[in-house]
């Protein structure tokens, strides 16, 4: 009877075990101001290859995240730098984690979506960091002669082979337990990522990158003209809109002033 009771308990477990959610208990995710935000400009001309943005004026937001994962940490995307003229934010990534009492050297990854500038100005604050980061554009950053638009002048201490990096060819599963994804999206630029967030509470979040600029955009599968490669953004996008609609994901796009109310107030974060 005993060993039928204890062998009940553990088939118990077992199912338990099974039926238990994937992502850890404690992740916490938390946006985080990365640039000041200009006047709305005229989007049909630079962010639509087929003019179907007509009269359409927004304002870009610039944002980065940081993911808590028990007592680790992850920075998404490092904004514009602190020198950026006009649009560089008014507080450093450094200084908004001291208000959460995160320091520098605690942050393990920092996930780069894109080499553009306004994702990638603050990554020298994080010289301890791994750098996750596509191939695709980790090629472009460490190449003798880095094409026009790659901001590669912040990665120096990865290119001298001072810090590491991790150039994805594929999707990464950054902490192993499949809470915090790092999605293959490329086309806006050659390495180009999303971000995949397994939340307790709120359930999945999706997080853009510049695989889209804006919610038109992502709707109407709107190109930017000046995308590396429009087949693969169009094959991103849809990979992108699919995610989110098998896993009921909260869709944020990085740039879109409209998706920041999506998440809690900084500091707070969303669990
Ligand atoms: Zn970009």
């Amino acid at each position: 009877m005993n060993r039928i009771l204890t062998l009940l308990a553990a088939g118990a477990c077992a199912l338990a075990g099974l039926a238990a959610p994937a992502q850890a208990a404690d992740l916490t995710l938390t946006r985080i101001e990365c640039g000041t935000p200009q006047a709305p400009v005229d989007v049909n001309t630079r962010f639509s290859d087929t003019y179907s943005l007509s009269g359409l004026k927004l304002q870009f937001v610039y944002s980065c995240y940081l993911v808590k994962h028990g007592d680790e940490y992850m920075l998404w995307d490092t904004g514009h730098a602190m020198t950026a003229p006009n649009v560089a934010p008014k507080e450093s990534i450094v200084d908004q984690l001291a208000k959460l009492n995160v320091k520098p050297d605690q942050i393990k990854y920092v996930g780069i979506s894109h080499y553009h500038g306004d994702h990638t100005g603050q990554v020298s604050s994080f010289p301890k960091a791994i750098v996750l980061i596509g191939k695709g554009d980790w090629d472009a950053i460490s190449s003798p002669n880095p094409p026009q638009g790659v901001n590669y002048k912040p990665f120096e201490t990865w290119t001298k082979g001072e810090g590491k990096v991790e150039a994805l060819a594929l999707d990464k599963d950054v902490f192993g337990d499949g809470s915090v994804i790092v999605l293959r999206t490329p086309g806006h630029t050659p390495g180009h990522q999303s971000l995949l967030v397994k939340l307790a509470q709120k359930g999945n979040v999706l997080i853009s990158g510049d695989a889209v600029h804006f919610r038109e955009n992502y709707e109407s599968d709107g190109v930017p003209a000046f995308n590396f490669d429009r087949a693969q953004t169009v094959a991103s996008v849809e990979r992108l809109k699919k995610i989110a609609a098998v896993l009921k994901a909260t869709v944020i796009i990085q740039h879109d002033k409209r998706d920041i109310e999506k998440l809690p107030a900084f500091p707070a974060g969303a669990n």
